[in-house]
């Protein structure tokens, strides 16, 4: 299995001295360029520095080694997706007599491999390069499982089969596992101006609550209905659904899918109601194979402690690491609810919402159905609904929810609520108002009252099939005359104006929306006309130098951790991150506690940040823009955020830094897009200006980043 391993690393990269600069560099032929793109972008190391993540497993493992060394038992622990080697070398620290270390990314484990050699430890390690999964039996069968396969939503890595599969073809009956089982909680909450954000369907005027009293039944103990159906006492309790009127399908569950968030941002009262205290709905018992199934559904009783309207769970779990009753656990509570719980990013806590809002009294019990399948979770309340009768995971039926993002959700939501968004474009509207054409794509900009409310004729060219279902429905619902989609540019007739968010479905990044800018003088030289007004009708790309509170361990050096020597793994990320573009990365930054290491030093006061580059959008394209721009940094500085404004008449709608904070405030971002953050490489940190060249080439925003002026020659 060896030689595979280094024949894996041997074909990733090449190496080759640059004879000019006398630096060794790293070349990576195009077959490989994904996976070395996988290794740059692995943040493993927020994981690898969970200490307390670290320090569990570590006790647990000499727990469980010792108790087997007492017994007089020969210890062989499998280590399941080892990574770069951490818990093998905790076991055999702890004495364990055999590790076998399985891991399927094959650049991992090769690097686990080496650093295992320099540890002193191969003698008594064995590195595998193979998903555990594929492997029918082991040479020898190990009697204790030690294994970190989890996400944020827990099973989404495929735990569920990695244990029972390991537990059934692998190893000793009667097995140990670290951790021995999980459980998972659910706390019912209210969040209408939050969370509900994320997930309701944007109404353009206030919509017209609906409510059906239902008689539900309440079963006094948690009972699995897979895979068996128990008979259990219940209570009947009534409760109302609510359900808003609004122009799609008013019978669609929305998304029920897992909403990863650092739900410690999100305080009780201030962002949500708790309406519930937290209810332990599932427990995987790691340790018995016949326990473990792939698809369940439970009924929960779930206590109010609040009256309120649910329309959102709040979510998380905890591992016991060797049964020790409560002695070793590892939670995932947010820091509000469990003072032993710590900040990380590679894993936290999640939202669900039920696929409808239901009102719900103090005092009362709520049967709360919770399933999952192999890889995913989902949450209702038994309203005794047919779509829930049959007990599956809903779907969306209306396709708003299934094909757009939360974030992209939020921000149609954000849309119809910015008040001066909507006064400049009226003010525009009411100038031209004879042809509005809206450019972009999964946008309901040309739905907006101020655009329908002001224009003699709306033409909205959206070219996604699916979304121009969504306008049309819209469109009848409110039975809006004045507006039309249409598919092609040449569909339309001379605009008198030119309108765009702008948003297009595939960008991530806020400035990947500058298509607007081709797509506006596509249809300028279509008409012959480079004067048609547009708006917004500048984009400015914009840069704080942060210094974030925990953000910037995802991209740190590990170095050693819990007395071993990692470095190893560091010259992995390091040369995979040399060999490919400086990496910008997308954050929904409202999630992460940071401040600002840099003043509002901008030329136009009261915008934050320093802006990289400028783009005329009411001029043609030019195929390169290149400025640079030298940030100096006050305090300590670790990342750069990065976003893009645009200009609507006085207002410049911004897709990052939003208004407020300043001061020991936390900064405020805007949740409806992602922001853009460059970490400071660790060589650099403590720096105290940074240059940046901004680049806007064939359409792309690219950035180089460095602590001494850039020359010009290089690219
Ligand atoms: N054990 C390490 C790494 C944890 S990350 C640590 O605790 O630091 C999980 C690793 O498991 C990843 O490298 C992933 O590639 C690997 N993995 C996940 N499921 C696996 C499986 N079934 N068999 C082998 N490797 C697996
Ligand atoms: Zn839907």
């Amino acid at each position: 299995d060896m030689t595979e391993v280094e024949e894996t690393r041997q074909k990733v990269f090449k190496e080759k001295v640059n004879h000019v600069t006398g630096v060794r560099e790293w070349e990576v032929a195009e077959d490989d360029y994904d996976i070395v793109q996988e290794i740059a972008r692995s943040r493993f190391g927020d994981m690898i520095l969970d200490y307390d993540r670290n320090d569990r497993y570590e006790a647990a493992l000499i727990t469980v080694i010792n108790e087997k060394k007492a017994k007089g038992e020969f210890v062989h622990v499998l280590d399941i997706g080892t990574g770069t080697g951490l818990l093998s070398l905790m076991a055999a620290r702890a004495g364990a007599d055999r590790v076998t270390a399985l891991e399927v990314f094959a650049p991992m484990a090769d690097c686990a491999q080496k650093i295992i050699k320099e540890s002193g430890y191969a003698d008594i390690i064995t590195v595998i390069a193979h998903r555990s999964t594929d492997l029918s039996h082991l040479g020898e069968k190990p009697n204790v499982i030690v294994a970190e396969v989890f996400d944020t939503e827990l099973i989404g890595e495929g735990a569920l089969r990695t244990f029972k599969d390991a537990l059934e073809n692998l190893v000793q009956p009667g097995c140990r596992v670290i951790p021995a089982r999980a459980r998972f909680y659910v706390q019912a909450t209210e969040s209408p101006h939050v969370m509900g954000k994320f997930n309701e369907i944007p109404q353009m005027r206030e919509g017209k609550e609906e409510r059906s009293e239902v008689e539900m039944t309440v079963p006094l103990t948690r009972r699995r209905l897979v895979p068996l159906l128990e008979d259990v006492e219940v209570s009947k309790t009534r409760v109302t659904v609510l359900d808003v009127v609004h122009p799609l399908d008013s019978s669609c569950p929305g998304n029920c899918s897992v909403h990863d968030v650092q739900v410690s941002l999100l305080l009780p009262s201030l962002h949500f109601s708790p309406l519930s205290q937290p209810t332990l709905v599932f427990e995987f018992n790691f340790e018995d194979s016949s326990s473990i199934f792939f698809d369940e559904t439970a009924i929960v009783r779930m206590e109010i402690s609040k009256s309120g309207k649910l329309d959102s769970f709040l979510t998380w779990w905890d591992l016991d690491m060797d049964r020790s009753d409560g002695g070793n656990t590892l939670t995932m509570a947010p820091d509000w609810k469990d003072a032993n719980s710590r900040w990380r990013d590679h894993w936290m806590q999640s939202i669900y919402y039920p696929p409808h809002r239901v009102e719900v009294r103090e005092g009362e019990a709520v049967p709360i159905l919770a399933g999952h399948d192999e890889f995913s979770l989902w949450f209702a309340v038994d309203d005794g609904s047919s779509s829930l009768a049959s007990l599956d995971r809903p779907y969306c039926v209306c396709e708003f929810h299934a094909r757009l993002s939360r974030t992209m959700i939020y921000r149609m939501n954000k849309l119809m609520d910015d008040r001066r968004l909507a006064e400049e474009i009226a003010k525009e509207v009411s100038r031209h108002p004879s042809e509005v054409v809206v450019v972009g794509e999964g946008s309901l900009l040309g739905l907006h009252p101020s655009v329908v409310g002001g224009a003699q004729r709306v033409t909205i060219l959206e070219n996604t099939p699916w979304m121009r279902k969504i306008l049309h429905k819209y469109i009848k619902f409110h039975e809006l005359r004045n507006v039309q989609v249409v598919a092609e540019m040449s569909q339309l007739s001379k605009p008198s104006l030119i309108l765009g968010e702008p948003f297009f479905l595939s960008s991530v990044l806020p400035w990947e929306n500058l298509p607007f800018w081709f797509e506006v003088e596509k249809i300028q030289s279509l008409f012959g006309d480079n004067s048609i007004p547009i708006m917004p009708n500048r984009c400015s790309i914009r840069a704080i130098p942060m210094k974030f509170r925990d953000l910037h361990h995802t991209a740190g050096r590990v170095g050693t951790v819990n007395g071993f020597n990692l470095s190893k793994f560091d010259e992995l990320s390091e040369k995979a991150r040399s060999a490919v573009d400086a990496i910008v990365e997308d954050y929904s930054l409202w999630e992460y506690v940071g401040e600002e290491s840099d003043g509002w030093k901008d030329e136009e006061r009261g915008r934050a940040g320093t802006e990289l580059l400028q783009m005329q959008l009411d001029t043609a394209p030019s195929d390169s823009e290149r400025k640079e721009k030298t940030i100096q940094v006050t305090g300590e500085m670790n990342g750069i955020a990065l976003w893009a404004e645009w200009q609507f008449g006085d207002y410049w709608m911004t897709t990052g830094r939003t208004r407020g904070g300043g001061g020991n405030e936390s900064l405020s971002w805007s949740a409806g897009h992602k922001q853009g953050v460059y970490f400071i490489p660790p060589e650099q940190l403590g720096e105290k200006q940074i240059h940046v060249i901004t680049q806007f080439v064939d359409g792309e925003v690219t950035f180089i980043f460095s602590p001494t002026p850039i020359p010009l020659e290089k690219k």
